[in-house]
């Protein structure tokens, strides 16, 4: 029998659960590794791992007999029925109260079937958004823990020590909710991933093609805005990227093949956002604009047979179109996080989910790759007024946007007359538009459905009582 000497048993020895380990590791905790392909444990030892507490296991018996109780695991593998697969092989080595922890990028309907099979077996299960890629793994990523409630103390400790700290030294970890909540709110995030990459890559078509500017130009402006209120990892890796020459001293973006990839979570925000009814519009453009560039070839045929607008140029002044260009991506970007805790807000009431959107702020603050200093802002909001309705009804956002509409209006109205597309810049300002109407066009929408299909109609002095009207008086 071997001796529980580990705090914390992870399997999966792939880059995010080897660098997982050593971060585990730098800060005190004894972690036992396990790979299904065993050999990689001795890889691992021998190379990565040499000279740390790091212990291994060939089994998961040997793992499970080298775990502290309660015990805890924590799985970094291929998410789908690999997770399944591991949990069977773990349930017969386990005690009632030990802690199972999935990291990987797993689907939260499958996180609230595995919390509830799990609970029924005394088992505690976590399901928990792990986001920052490789380097966050190692030096502290974002992490987003949700599950079976009794399991937070017993991991709290290490997560919170791992994780990325904010500037002000809290850990971008807490406990997120109930059940699937952690990989819930981990989709929620890679969805506004996608759009904010998706926005600055609108700014990033217009400075090119409307404005003529070189790429040293772009990464200076995106210099600039780095210190300002878009202060983020993203406008800091775009800056780089701009500047980076290849070897022929060109710059090297211009190369790539302008088709994104895409693995999923941003799509599953987008189909969840239609299931609950929320519109969650930038997001759904940000997936649907990957896709239009996936269709290269037949762009390539568009593009010598689809007119454009004729002679259009920018005239205006280049200086002062920037600077409005950067409001216009700041208030798009409100509506995006905005749309995102819509989101996140109607999943709770769907699935009795407790979420502390004040904490979420504070996971995605560092360690991940949609940090920025505005996330401080939201926390600030939802500090203020944890029951908030609508991140655009707090004082500070509603001031922003307000600030910033008027030159929000002229980027996307020059960018139409251009010929430019900004599918998300331009939902963003359709749906704050549509958000302050008090009177949207549906009540049109309504006659004509009671108009063919009799579906009744409510009046505006009387909600709740439905009519219906023979509109030909035949
Ligand atoms: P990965 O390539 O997604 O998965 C490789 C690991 O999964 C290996 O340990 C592999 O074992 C194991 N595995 C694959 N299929 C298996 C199966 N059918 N049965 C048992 N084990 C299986 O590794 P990763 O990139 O480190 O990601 C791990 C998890 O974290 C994934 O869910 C991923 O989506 C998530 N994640 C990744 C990132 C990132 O930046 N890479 C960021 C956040 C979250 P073998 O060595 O035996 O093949």
């Amino acid at each position: 029998m071997s001796q529980a000497v580990a705090d914390i048993g992870l399997i999966g020895l792939a880059v995010m659960g080897q660098n997982l380990i050593l971060n585990m590791n730098d800060h005190g905790f004894t972690v036992c590794a396990y790979n299904r392909t065993t050999s990689k444990v001795d890889l691992f030892l021998e190379n990565e791992a040499k000279g740390t507490n790091v212990v291994g296991a060939h089994s998961i018996e040997e793992l499970c007999s080298k775990l502290k109780r309660p015990r805890k695991v924590m799985l970094l593998v291929k998410a789908g029925s690999a997770v399944d697969n591991f949990i069977d092989q773990l349930l017969p080595f386990l005690e009632k109260g030990d802690i199972i922890i999935d990291g990987g990028n797993s689907h939260f309907p499958d996180s609230i079937r595995r919390t509830k099979e799990l609970e029924a077996k005394g088992i505690l299960f976590v399901g928990s958004g792990v986001s920052g890629g490789e380097e966050g793994a190692r030096f502290g990523p974002s992490l987003m823990p949700g599950g079976n409630p009794a399991a937070w103390e017993h991991i709290k400790p290490i997560f919170q020590a791992i994780a990325a700290k904010a500037p002000d030294g809290a850990s971008c970890c807490d406990w997120v909710g109930e059940n699937g909540s952690g990989h819930y709110v981990k989709m929620v995030h890679n969805g506004i991933e996608y759009g904010d990459m998706q926005l600055i890559c609108e700014v990033y078509q217009i400075m090119l093609e409307g404005l003529g500017m070189s790429h040293d130009e772009m990464a200076t402006v995106f210099e600039e805005w780095n210190k300002g209120e878009l202060d983020s990892f993203l406008i800091e890796i775009t800056r780089d990227i701009l500047k980076f020459k290849d070897t022929d001293g060109k710059p090297l973006v211009e190369k790539i093949r302008d088709t994104a990839g895409q693995k999923g979570t941003g799509k599953w925000t987008g189909i969840d956002s239609l299931d609950r009814g929320i519109p969650v519009t930038l997001i759904g453009e940000a997936v649907y604009a990957r896709c239009l560039s996936s269709l290269k070839d037949e762009r390539t045929r568009a593009s010598k047979l689809l007119e454009g607008p004729k002679n259009a140029k920018f005239t205006g002044d280049k200086k002062v179109f920037i600077d409005q260009l950067g409001q216009a991506l700041y208030a798009s970007k409100i509506v995006s996080y905005a749309q995102g805790f819509m989101l996140m807000r109607q999943a709770a009431l769907d699935f009795d989910w407790n979420l502390n959107y004040a904490g979420i702020a504070l996971m995605w603050r560092g360690g991940c790759i949609i940090r920025s200093a505005f996330l401080g802002k939201i926390r600030e909001a939802y500090d203020n007024n944890g029951k908030l309705e609508n991140l655009l009804f707090d004082s500070f956002f509603q001031e922003a946007t307000a600030k910033a509409q008027d030159a929000w209006r002229n980027v996307i109205a020059q960018a139409v007359i251009l010929g430019i597309p900004t599918p998300a810049l331009s939902t963003a300002l359709n749906f704050y538009d549509g958000l302050r109407h008090e009177m949207l066009p549906a009540n049109l929408l309504q006659a004509q459905r009671d108009y063919f299909g009799a579906h009744t109609y409510e009046l505006l002095s009387a909600p709740g009582t439905h009519h219906h009207t023979n509109w030909t008086g035949r």
